[in-house]
């Protein structure tokens, strides 16, 4: 066997001697490595955790900002606070159009005004309750790309 076919064993990096399918040099390394692996993956956040994170962050964030109910404020300034504005829960869509997305009962939309990019933080009201319920969109259809 030359040098470059020599297996090395998973754990230590050690050249592996013996059987072919030998993928560790001994029931010690194999065990380490198992380990190691097993305590990787415990130390990892799921998808969901992550979302929940973020969202409880989120809403800390525009509850934070948006004392008044109504508020205008830097998008800078959201987003050096953490805020994540791909992560919400719903949309409502204003009378005028402006759709604006919700984490639960905080709701935002990024504008442009005097070239800086700014958002306005609103509040759930029940008057909005009615769009909550599923039906087709009145908007333009997404085109799939
Ligand atoms: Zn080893």
């Amino acid at each position: 066997m030359n040098k470059e076919n020599q297996k090395l064993c998973k754990a230590c990096a050690k050249p592996i001697f013996g059987r072919k399918d030998k993928i560790y040099c001994d029931a010690y390394c194999r065990s380490n490595f198992q380990y190691k692996k097993s305590k990787i993956s415990k130390g990892k956040k799921s998808l969901h955790e992550k979302i929940a994170k973020q969202l409880r962050k989120n809403k800390q964030i525009l509850k934070k900002f948006n004392k008044s109910g109504k508020t205008i404020i830097q998008e800078s300034e959201l987003l050096t606070a953490g805020f994540n504005p791909s992560i919400f829960t719903h949309y409502w869509e204003s009378k005028k159009g402006n759709q604006y997305r919700f984490v639960y009962e905080q709701g935002f939309m990024n504008f442009i005004e005097k070239n800086k990019a700014k958002y306005i933080l609103i509040t759930w009201q029940e008057y909005m309750e009615p769009q909550l319920k599923a039906k087709p969109s009145k908007r333009t259809y997404n085109k799939l790309k």
